[in-house]
């Protein structure tokens, strides 16, 4: 591979193992379970835990087959440098933890996955306030803005009501007032879209969604896109600050949340990862037509009550997501009319699996409010505009055709 030339995404994305060299010829980097890394030298062993010189110490902070993984999001999302973790939300709760302090403010989008509300509502617990405003509009997230406001943080298509952040103009928001811009990229994916190209500092990404995409594996990741001037930042522990500057987000991450918390990747996990990343790109163009299609059918049944795909003309930020997405994405939820139950239809579909997750090979069909908001309880899910009827949708690979069959034929009963 000429690695001066600029490849299409999934021509990087295959060809990113051997850009390093690897034992016996292989193609692929391997496992390697070792927990720990010897050294005939001591003084070696030393230097390496110094970080005087290259090399792994310990896995809980990092296995050359995580490595591996990490050197491939990296280039997905074009950044510098990637911390993988056991888990999404391990990654996600890696960074306030890592990077905030108590005093510090944080200002969020109301439309997020459950579980990160969740950890809004756990740190509030250790001094750090959040307030969550709606973030389709950069002029509520500038006027939740506090002197002691040091983080931005948003998803790039809200889960489960699609909404799209105003991602530009927060980022401009931010790099203007120097404020971390955390993105959380999941729905997207960095085939669709790149938090760096609005000025993101950190992109996270479920790798348990579409980069894995079979269901198979959990994992998540935090990559600096590089963007973000860490020396302005005051929260960086002294220890940190013996790296190269650009490093050091990435490192207090690594030493502060993996190694100290622990919520390690596996490398067997890494590597499974590794391998359904390859195809990304190819299932997101099916899942991304097939999620158009169905939601398009689905929009034009007087028995749907409403659609929210940011794909359809008729989603408030079908512009902003034309401008900025590469597509779609995999998720749209709807609303039955009243008087047809969501769990009825649920059990009528022949194709879609009534399971949570996304990202999946397979379509998945979730009722919200009855399972992964159930314990939000009404006023919540009022706030997020989650109707008790609202269905989540997962699209899967299946052939468009037999989607548009299933969800159809769901209708008419
Ligand atoms: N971020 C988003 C947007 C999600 O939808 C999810 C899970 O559904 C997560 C993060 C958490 O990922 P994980 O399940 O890998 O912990």
């Amino acid at each position: 591979m000429n690695t001066s030339r600029k490849y299409g995404f999934t021509t990087a994305n295959v060809h990113a193992d051997h850009q390093k060299p690897i034992e016996h010829a292989s193609i692929l980097r391997p496992i390697h379970n070792s927990v720990t890394f010897g050294y005939a030298d001591s003084r070696q062993l030393a230097e390496v835990f110094q970080g005087k010189q290259p090399g792994y110490r310990y896995a809980r902070q990092g296995n050359p087959s995580i490595s591996a993984l990490e050197d491939k999001i990296t280039q997905m999302e074009d950044g510098i440098a990637t911390v993988c973790f056991a888990s999404g939300m391990a990654a996600i709760g890696a960074v306030p933890l890592t990077l905030l302090r108590a005093g510090d403010h944080v200002v969020s989008s109301a439309f997020l996955f459950g579980n990160t509300s969740s950890i809004w509502q756990t740190i509030a617990h250790h001094g750090i306030t959040v307030d969550q405003v709606d973030a389709t509009d950069v002029n509520n997230v500038e006027a939740a803005l506090k002197p002691s406001t040091r983080m931005v943080y948003v998803e790039t298509v809200g889960n489960p009501r699609t909404q799209v952040a105003d991602l530009k103009r927060i980022g401009e928001l931010c790099a203007a007032r120097g404020l971390l811009f955390v993105v959380d990229n999941t729905m997207t994916s960095p085939y669709l879209f790149r938090p760096k190209a609005v000025c993101a500092s950190l992109s996270i990404n479920s790798l348990t969604k579409s980069i894995n995409g079979h269901g198979n594996a959990m994992g998540g990741a935090i990559t600096d896109t590089g963007m973000f001037d860490w020396s302005q930042y005051p929260n960086i522990f002294d220890g940190i600050k013996k790296q190269p500057q650009a490093q050091w987000g990435a490192a207090q991450i690594r030493v502060r949340g993996l190694r100290d918390f622990g919520a390690c990747l596996a490398p067997e996990t890494a590597h499974r990862i590794s391998t359904g990343a390859e195809t990304l790109a190819l299932r997101m163009d099916r899942t991304c037509a097939n999620a158009l299609a169905v939601a398009q059918m689905l929009e034009a049944d007087n028995r749907v009550k409403s659609v929210y795909y940011p794909g359809l003309a008729s989603h408030p930020q079908h512009r902003l997501a034309s401008e900025l997405f590469r597509a779609y994405g995999s998720m749209f939820s709807f609303e039955l009319q009243d008087g047809i139950d969501c769990f009825d239809y649920l059990n009528r579909l022949k194709l879609a699996i009534p399971a949570s997750n996304l990202g999946d090979t397979r379509t998945l069909a979730i009722p919200v409010a009855h399972t992964i908001y159930a314990e939000a309880g009404p006023e919540a899910r009022a706030k997020m505009g989650i109707a008790d009827s609202l269905i989540r949708v997962s699209m899967g690979i299946e052939d468009t055709a037999d989607l548009l069959d299933d969800f159809g034929q769901a209708l008419s009963a």
